[in-house]
């Protein structure tokens, strides 16, 4: 079977800075409102012109999010997941609450003085067959907006394929909306901008569950090997693939056999880069990872990636502390095993958790690792104990432990593990004297 070719020089995530993706959103967000001031036409009174600007906003933070959300690498690559997707939902919630008032600026001087006159206004707004495609968008969005808000009542992929389907039909009858009604429909700038957002967050949508899981399927991944590492835990590995670059810390969304376009989960890559095979390990927590027992040896993997952006280069040079929580010991490993095969020289030190000794995955991996390149490591269980393995959580005397000697300012500090856990040593890091800019951490689960 063919190696992959994962041998190149590692690098971190691509595309802008997540200060610069920012800008350019609310650059892109604003240019709607900039355009229809320069097109000359006058709303009639305020009501009108609070109405239009926010359909306008509305309109074009939602062609935003296909952009922002879609895993692009120029837009998100360097950026977190994490923080992408909860940039995504705060931009969703505004939306909502801009789609909600749309219709109700425009009747807002009849609904103050008299609401039951309003709303009968509104009702006719409604009824009109002008307002129809309109209404389907507006309904459209908002029951994707919601759905969204309760997606842990539905199973994960079905939100999915109904997320995209409800955000393309909202889209697409916003803008026939916009260009058909309304003062500014017939400035053709603005017209332009509505088709060219339309038609770029359709191709988007296109080549991520068209053209891209085609490509993908055509890389040869393979499953080489499953088997169990602790309780719930399992070691997967992937032969075959070709021409895959990767940075210690990324991670991939892998789609099994012929799983459909938006059905594929994202998993941190635990191997090294170059190492010639693709090394996960995955806790059980649902429909997927409790099944994953099961996958055959030779089922051709869909591998997209890499993404993230939990890499080396943003923890700076100084001495780094690796910090790992159950499942999050994955992208420490890729990191360790790294550094460990480029032969680092830096202090290092690992603080792997876990809730029992036979969780604590590929412990004497990294137990050997530590010893053979003078790394500090400490090994924690919450409910038991073993040699080399002390009983209890992460706290401030560990810590201090941990980084006995350096200086706290010049410790890079990478966390991955759960919310609660890696918040917590952040911010006792954050006490001890360690930069912010220098703590680096993945979350796993950005709902
Ligand atoms: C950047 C990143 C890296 C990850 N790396 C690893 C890893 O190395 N090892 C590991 O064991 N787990 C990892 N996870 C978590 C893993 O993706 C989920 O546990 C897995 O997708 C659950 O799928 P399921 O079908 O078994 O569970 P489901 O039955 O679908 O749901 C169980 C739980 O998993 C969450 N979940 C389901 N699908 C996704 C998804 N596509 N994205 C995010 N959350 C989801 C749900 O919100 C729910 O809370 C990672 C998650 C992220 C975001």
């Amino acid at each position: 079977m063919r190696e992959g070719r994962t041998d190149r020089p590692p690098r971190g995530g691509s595309g802008l800075a997540p200060r610069a993706a920012a800008m350019l959103f609310l650059v892109l967000a604003l240019a709607p409102l900039a355009l229809a001031a320069l097109s000359g036409e006058e709303p009639g009174g305020w009501h009108e012109e609070a109405g239009l600007a926010l359909g306008l906003s509305a309109l074009s933070l939602l062609l935003l999010q296909f952009a922002h959300a879609g895993r692009w690498p120029v837009v998100s690559g360097r950026t977190a997941i994490d923080v992408t997707m909860r940039f995504h939902r705060a931009a969703a919630i505004l939306l909502l609450a801009f789609v909600l008032l749309h219709p109700l600026a425009f009747i807002a001087p009849l609904l103050l003085p008299d609401p039951w006159q309003g709303l009968a206004r509104l009702q006719a707004m409604a009824a009109s067959p002008r307002m129809t495609v309109g209404l389907v968008a507006w309904v459209a969005l908002v029951a994707t907006v919601l759905i969204a808000l309760a997606r842990r009542l539905i199973a994960y992929q079905v939100w999915r394929l109904l997320h995209g389907i409800g955000a393309a039909v909202a889209a697409a009858g916003a803008v026939w909306h916009a260009v058909s009604i309304g003062v500014y429909s017939g400035f053709r700038p603005l017209a332009l901008l509505w088709w060219a957002g339309l038609g770029g967050a359709i191709l988007l949508l296109l080549w991520s569950w068209g053209w891209k899981p085609w490509r993908l399927a055509a890389a040869g991944w393979r499953v080489s090997d499953v088997s169990p590492l602790g309780p719930g835990y399992w070691e997967l590995r992937l032969t075959g693939g070709s021409d895959f670059r990767f940075s210690a810390g990324q991670f991939v969304w892998l789609a099994f056999g012929r799983a459909l376009p938006w059905n594929d989960n994202p998993f941190s890559i635990a191997s090294a880069p170059g190492c010639g095979h693709l090394h996960f390990v995955i806790r059980e927590a649902g429909d997927l990872t409790s099944r994953i027992e099961a996958l055959p040896v030779g089922l051709p993997v869909r591998v997209d990636g890499p993404h993230g952006a939990f890499t080396l280069d943003r923890a700076g040079p100084g001495p780094l502390l690796l910090v790992a929580g159950g499942a999050g010991i994955a992208p420490i490993l890729s990191i360790a095993r790294h550094l460990d095969a480029m032969g680092e020289t830096r202090p290092v030190a690992l603080l792997h958790c876990a809730r029992s000794v036979s969780r604590l995955v590929c412990r004497a991996e990294l137990a050997e690792i530590a010893r053979r390149r003078c790394w500090r490591a400490m090994f924690l269980s919450e409910e038991d104990e073993a040699e080399g393995v002390a009983r209890g959580m992460p706290d401030r005397q560990r810590l201090q432990a941990l980084l006995a000697g350096w200086n706290p300012a010049e410790v890079g500090a990478m966390l991955c593990g759960p919310e609660p856990m890696t918040m917590a040593v952040a911010r006792m890091l954050e006490e001890i004297g360690v930069r912010p800019d220098r703590l680096v951490y993945e979350l796993f689960d950005y709902a």
